[in-house]
């Protein structure tokens, strides 16, 4: 054991304290009432990086909550990582099925029961202990460091991107390390390398230019309900796949390693289904075969269906307009542009005549994000984690989008590894949130690790960074 995974065990019980105190922090971002928690763990945060050893410590303005730097340079040679993680936490509710007060941190069966303590704040205060005890050990780091901690990351990271715009120049590294995300199962070590990216379409039909009487009108004005629901019948195929001409333009084949973590995995689909209360539909045979579809396919998604009288009783009524709200997760090599012009050619090509179409994407939408097979970060955390954990990580998709991947890369063009102690069955977002504190004790020395395992990480071409 290094002098710094001593200091680490020895420290364990103020680390423990230290997070306790940062949990018992109310820092809801999403509901304004909670403003106060927010400011006192974003100065909470503030005092712990001085206390650390972090030098440049400051709370930034982003225009929404606010956001905690600090930096650790050790010598200008030396590769620098940057740390992201985020103090806010989301809502405690439903209050009444917490087992023990969310803000009241509660330790049961080794585990730490609070609101936000396993996404993120147990993850993040780990790599803040780590520095602290290199600084009181060896007086130094084996990498320049420096520290992002968001403030928005519940409620939608409005002025995220904002903020890495600006701060560029302070932010430059040569890769991220993300103490946010989650390993997928708590009985084998992975790494989350790839997650779908999206884009949103609100898609209105139009027919008369008012409602109609659908016995003075009815089998001679057109309906838009009807004229939408045979375009929408036309988006999948047989096998619930997306079937418009151009949507799957560019895709990548798939990656061999995630399909070997798929295949270890062993899925249980009669499970799956069981728990989200639905008999398995036809297209999906086995669990391999679910995960492909969650973690590598692209998908469009009716999210909502508008037209028309929805009141109680009856209305004949044949409506104007109908409308539709779409969202597509989109893989590795598709363009969210190209997407959209997809869908939108398509909805032309296929529109019954006598009829209008408004098309309004909200926002460019986002690629999908996947980590370099060979990026030198992923493999040193890789190698730290088998040594510690007993076996190789699986190198795991996810099926949702993780929009601080691309961010990164756009505006520092930096690579982004996700490095996180949380488990996915740790019922964040949900009552009786816990942090394993196994998992705990793990992150600290793998952190300890993985820092000095970066100390020969290639640098970034200087011209990549403005
Ligand atoms: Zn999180």
């Amino acid at each position: 054991m290094s002098g710094v995974e001593t200091y680490l065990a020895e420290h364990y019980e103020e680390a423990l304290e230290d997070l306790k105190a940062f949990c018992r922090i109310p820092s809801v971002s999403t509901d304004p009432a909670f403003n106060e928690g927010i400011l006192a763990a974003a100065e909470f945060m503030a005092n712990r990086l001085k206390k650390a050893g972090f030098a440049s410590v400051e709370v930034l303005d982003t225009g929404g909550h606010p956001a905690v730097y600090g930096q650790v340079i050790s010598d200008a040679a030396l590769p620098t990582i940057l740390v992201y993680g985020h103090y806010d936490v989301q809502p405690p509710d439903p209050l009444d099925k917490w087992a023990s007060p969310p803000f009241d941190p509660s330790i049961r069966e080794d585990r730490l029961y609070a609101r936000g303590v396993s996404d993120d704040k147990g993850p993040l205060l780990i790599p803040i202990l780590v520095v602290e005890a290199y600084l009181n050990n060896e007086g130094r780091l084996p990498v320049n460091l420096k520290i992002l901690i968001e403030g928005e990351e519940e409620s939608g990271s409005e002025h995220f991107e904002p903020t890495l715009e600006r701060n560029r120049g302070r932010l430059a590294c040569d890769l991220v390390i993300s103490a946010d995300g989650a390993m997928w199962r708590p009985d084998r070590p992975s790494m989350t390398v790839a997650s779908r990216g999206m884009v949103a379409i609100d898609v209105t039909v139009t027919g008369a230019s008012k409602d109609l009487h659908s016995g003075r009108h009815g089998g001679s004005a057109p309906n838009p309900i009807r004229a939408l629901c045979k375009l929408l019948a036309s988006f999948h195929d047989a096998e619930a796949r997306v079937a418009v001409p151009g949507f799957m333009d560019g895709i990548k084949s798939l990656d061999p390693t995630i399909l070997t973590a798929i295949d270890v995995a062993d899925f249980d689909a009669g499970a799956y289904y069981r728990e989200i209360g639905t008999p398995k539909p036809d297209p999906i045979e086995n669990g391999s075969q679910l995960l492909v579809r969650q973690w590598l396919e692209p998908t469009l998604e009716f999210n909502g269906i508008f037209g028309g009288y929805q009141g109680p009783g009856t209305k004949t009524v044949i409506p104007s307009s109908a409308s539709v709200k779409i969202t597509c997760r989109l893989v590795a090599g598709q363009k969210p542009s190209k997407v959209i012009e997809a869908i939108t050619r398509h909805l032309e090509t296929n529109l019954p005549a006598g009829y209008g179409l408004q098309i309004e994407p909200h926002g460019p939408g986002s690629e999908a994000f996947s980590v370099d097979p060979n990026l030198p970060g992923l493999l040193a955390a890789e190698s730290v984690l088998a040594e510690l954990l007993g076996s190789y990580p699986l190198r795991v998709a996810m099926g949702a989008t993780i929009p601080i991947g691309t961010a990164f890369r756009k505006y520092l063009g930096a690579e982004v590894i996700f490095f996180s102690f949380s488990t996915s069955d740790e019922d964040y977002h949900a009552p009786n949130e816990f942090f394993r504190l196994s998992n705990f004790r793990t992150g600290l020395v793998a952190w300890a690790r993985l820092l000095g395992r970066l100390a020969d990480h290639p640098k970034l071409e200087p011209t990549i960074i403005i």
